[in-house]
């Protein structure tokens, strides 16, 4: 029987949760699921002949289309039916490590599939600073979707920035990266009002759970992953 080992990041937009998770995931030897992503994938499998897993019913993916253009947040029971489909498939015995939800106290309540809970802790300056800089890579799946600009460096923390090693470019499939519209300063402000008002609450909830672990994000991720890996390594009662 393999040991499982089924952890979330709960953090703020923008703190740096895909990055931390893809790499703590391909450490441990689990899937990373970001329910963003996810949900961008399918939508992409839709036009293409990607031989990705179709997940999502066709009513359900033009539910989906709808209100992705339309800005807002995709319906809560999609997201879940879509994520439980998604931890059925095999690569999830071992675990997973989910990046964007469970997003509300509600959708928490439903989902009991957690062992470890890091919750990472930033300041809102930083992060706004932070997401001006960000770019990604459009391709769904690439090893190295995540890249900063910026340097980041007050309340004593200094954040270098993660370039591509040629501007503008990936460095695994050489796409050309893009800033997501949901960058832009006043998006970011809307999404850290949502966050605190809708997801904050499961701080508490995990806590009183007894699986919250905090973190505050103070350096490069190269300093903060061995601390992550050390906490998840106390804070479970498997070995990783
Ligand atoms: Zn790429």
């Amino acid at each position: 029987m393999p040991v499982q080992m089924r952890i979330m990041l709960l953090g703020p937009p923008g703190v740096g949760k895909s990055v931390y998770a893809g790499r703590i995931a391909r450490s441990i030897g689990i899937p990373h699921i970001s329910t963003g992503d996810l949900l961008r994938s399918q939508m992409k499998a839709l036009d293409s002949n990607s031989d990705s897993v179709s997940l999502l019913r066709p009513d359900e993916k033009t539910e989906v289309a709808r209100t992705m253009e339309s800005g807002s947040l995709v319906p809560s029971e999609i997201v879940s039916r879509l994520l439980r489909r998604r931890l059925e498939l095999e690569d999830c015995v071992r675990g997973y490590l989910l990046d964007g939800f469970p997003r509300t106290v509600e959708q928490a309540r439903s989902f009991a599939g957690l062992d470890a809970v890091l919750h990472m802790i930033q300041y809102p300056d930083i992060i706004i600073e932070k997401l001006g800089g960000r770019r990604v890579c459009p391709t769904p799946g690439c090893a190295t979707p995540n890249y900063n600009i910026v340097h980041v460096h007050r309340h004593g923390i200094d954040m270098p920035p993660m370039p591509p090693q040629v501007p503008g470019t990936c460095d695994t499939c050489k796409s050309k990266l893009i800033k997501r519209p949901d960058d832009d300063s006043s998006t970011v402000k809307k999404r850290l009002q949502l966050y605190e008002s809708d997801t904050l609450p499961l701080v508490e909830l995990y806590r009183a759970r007894g699986i919250l672990v905090d973190v505050a994000v103070a350096g490069a991720v190269h300093h903060w992953i061995p601390a992550a890996w050390h906490i998840l390594g106390n804070s479970s009662k498997t070995s990783i």
